[in-house]
């Protein structure tokens, strides 16, 4: 049973096949963005999960978790933090590496925004593996701050990314709108 607001977003996101490589469905948020109702209706959702765990801040996982991110953290009144690949932030960083299905990524944050006041959550569009996700939750610790969770749009389920970050949640929820 879907409510209205899972069904507006679930219209407008594009599936596209075999991109950017074969065998991938791709989830194409874009026509998502580019319609007011159902942009406002997503953040307005992710920023009522803010709420109710309680986040000090929003970490956003590039590229398009700084989208769907920054207005969740304007809405919700608390801070917007990004989580770029490595080399892109200009002052002191934390890094984490980790596996891909062929080779590996790594991922920064500005050490300075985040402390131990601090309660976090991740957001980003696409739960895949979790790779992505669970190497933010490891920085998110590793400055000190506690893990508030972790919001996306969308879960993959068939690739486990749930199982995966489960350990780097530590009971804190993973909710999937
Ligand atoms: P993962 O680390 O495997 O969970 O991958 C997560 C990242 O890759 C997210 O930032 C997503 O935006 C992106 N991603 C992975 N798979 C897809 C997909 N099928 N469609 C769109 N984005 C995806």
């Amino acid at each position: 049973e879907l409510t209205d607001i899972t069904t507006l977003l679930l219209s407008r996101i594009r599936d596209v096949a075999d991109y950017p490589e074969p065998g991938v469905m791709f989830k194409d948020i874009t026509p998502l963005l580019a319609d007011p109702a159902a942009f406002t209706a997503l953040t307005d959702a992710l920023a009522e999960i803010a709420v109710r765990a309680e986040a000090t801040k929003i970490v956003g996982l590039e590229a398009r978790g700084f989208i769907l991110g920054a207005p969740v953290a304007v809405r919700a009144g608390i801070g917007f933090i990004p989580v770029r690949k490595a080399g892109k932030l200009p002052g002191a960083t934390l890094s984490q590496a980790y596996d891909l299905e062929y080779g590996s990524a790594e991922i920064e944050v500005h050490a300075e925004d985040l402390s131990a006041d601090d309660r976090v959550l991740v957001v980003d569009d696409v739960l895949a593996t979790g790779g992505t996700a669970e190497a933010s939750l490891q920085l998110i610790r590793r400055a000190g701050a506690e893990v508030a969770g972790v919001a996306v749009l969308m879960e993959l389920g068939f690739l486990g990314g749930r199982g995966r970050l489960e350990p780097a949640l530590a009971g804190a929820p993973l909710e999937a709108l």
